[in-house]
């Protein structure tokens, strides 16, 4: 069968889960949280590349700051989004204010700004807040 990695937004351990079209019920092997809530994971520099060096799944970036107007008014969407969507895609968010390097090293220069990852590449970028249904679309295109 098939099989997907998604990283537990709780304890990091990546989970083997058979692919399957929607989810019912899938628990982390590590924690026992279930993956089906759709916590978006606050990624910083010790755990990003491990995040997309081991999720499977596509994995879409919000690079955001405290100070962005637009970055906290798409923040609900975002996660939104992510509950629609877990396990099938991850979710995670960089503060570029604590994590300037890893903004550094995509070149951020407006924000907000959503990148998308497959097996650790960038497939996609946009910048500019969207809505719950815009985010969803985008990202079911590199399912
Ligand atoms: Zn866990």
């Amino acid at each position: 069968m098939e099989s997907i990695k998604f990283v537990c937004p709780y304890c990091k351990k990546i989970n083997r889960l058979p692919k399957k079209s929607s989810y019912t019920k899938a628990k982390c092997g590590g924690c026992g949280a279930s993956l089906l809530e759709g916590k978006v994971i606050e990624a910083n520099s010790s755990d990003f590349n491990y995040i997309l060096e081991n999720a499977t799944v596509p994995v879409i970036v919000d690079f955001w700051a405290s100070w962005c107007g637009p970055c906290r008014m798409m923040a609900p969407n975002f996660e939104q989004a992510s509950r629609n969507l877990a396990p099938k895609v991850q979710f995670v968010k960089v503060n570029t204010e604590e994590n300037p390097q890893i903004a550094a090293q995509f070149g951020i220069r407006s924000i907000p700004t959503l990148i998308i990852f497959k097996n650790g590449v960038e497939v996609h970028r946009v910048s500019g807040a969207l809505s719950t249904e815009q985010i969803m679309q985008l990202v079911s295109q590199f399912q």
